[in-house]
């Protein structure tokens, strides 16, 4: 039987990106060495870097005014690095709370100079996206989570704002086309829709840099990585590799605009169901802010008892990792761009064969 995995992270992948990065495990390139072994340094890596960066750009639309580095320690080092590199006493972050990765970043954001949350739906649950804040002019940047990966929301547009987003897309980079020219700082941790776990794609406006006055570690400092062209240190090379893999498949698919669509009318299909079937309810009080990759949905109240019951059914059919998260309960389905319409219609099979057992 074939299975889907609907895990939030480390998430699907591509077929193809799983076959081929297996085979460069046992013979990278021909050259009768694993991926696993080269040097960091040789040419053969050096090339998969290269071509790693130009499809970020070429994806992304992103241009020299912009670093892309390729990091380790995960997006949450992000929560620390950036406003680190940014933000001092003299300046002022601001931030939306939309859930629990926001809130972290908020958390470190208050050791390194002002932060101020601009608006939280943390009273809700994180049920919907706050809306309606006003950004002050004067910020040095405005902290957002593009997509709630444990609460199932997604912001629907980016603000309109002088002030540079520095934006967490862990969970819907590449997913959609983004307004490059409002961003200061985008970072994802690569295994929600990118690759493997292990390397953290950044994004940095290279003039933003360089103004805070402190001592900033070397290692933690985004011009370090930025002059040695993410080696300064050993980067981790095969997570690079299998990102740069998913890159070419994303560009293969017809770059952003297309991908988009297809994550559109997957997540359309699925969310028809949970709105049309008595015994399912999404979690996500207004739809407008519904994730697109991430979709959190719950037993209808009368039907709770049988939640287990249902997630017994999905795994019978090779629905793999719909149990949702412990503070949102009921289901999550990861509906990423690796994973194929037949996954959701499976998944959605599962759901109408309940109902008709059961409802
Ligand atoms: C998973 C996730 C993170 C944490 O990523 P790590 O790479 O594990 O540090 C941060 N933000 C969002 C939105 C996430 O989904």
């Amino acid at each position: 039987m074939k299975k889907y995995n609907f895990s939030a992270g480390p998430a699907i992948l591509p077929a193809e990106v799983m076959k081929e990065a297996g085979a460069a495990c046992v013979n990278f390139n021909n050259s009768g060495f694993s991926i696993l072994e080269i040097s960091h340094r040789s040419a053969d890596f050096s090339a998969v870097l290269a071509e790693a960066e130009a499809l970020v750009r070429e994806i992304g639309g992103i241009g020299e005014e912009f670093a892309v580095l390729f990091l380790s320690g995960g997006a949450s080092s992000q929560f620390f690095m950036a406003p680190m590199n940014l933000l001092d006493d003299s300046g002022k972050a601001v931030y939306v709370d939309t859930g629990s990765w926001a809130a972290k970043a908020v958390k470190e954001s208050k050791a390194f100079g002002p932060t101020e949350v601009l608006a939280s739906s943390k009273a809700d649950n994180y049920t919907h996206i706050p809306k309606g804040y006003t950004i002050p002019a004067d910020a040095t940047y405005l902290h957002l989570t593009s997509n709630n990966t444990i609460f199932g929301t997604q912001l629907a547009e980016y603000p309109e704002t002088d002030v540079p987003l520095v934006v967490d897309m862990s969970s819907d980079m590449f997913s959609r086309p983004f307004p490059v020219d409002r961003f200061g700082i985008i970072y994802a941790g690569a295994q929600k829709n990118l690759g493997p776990a292990g390397v953290t794609l950044v994004i940095v406006r290279k003039d933003l840099l360089g103004k805070v006055d402190r001592h900033i570690p070397t290692m933690l400092n985004y011009n370090t990585h930025i002059e040695k062209g993410s080696t300064f240190n050993t980067p981790p090379v095969f997570p690079i590799y299998v990102m740069m893999l998913t890159l070419r498949w994303v560009k293969a698919q017809g770059g952003l605009e297309a991908v988009a669509k297809n994550n559109e009318e997957k997540a359309a299909v699925l969310y028809k169901e949970i709105d049309e079937n008595p015994m399912f309810a999404g979690t996500v009080t207004q739809k407008e802010d519904r994730s697109l990759m991430n979709v959190t949905f719950v037993m209808a109240d009368e039907y709770k008892e049988l939640e287990g019951q249902f997630l017994e059914a999905c795994k019978a059919a090779g629905c793999m990792s719909v149990k949702g998260h412990r503070s949102v309960g009921g289901f999550r389905a990861s509906i990423y761009n690796a994973m194929p319409k037949e996954g959701i219609e499976t998944l959605v099979k599962v759901m109408q064969d309940f109902r008709a057992a059961h409802a």
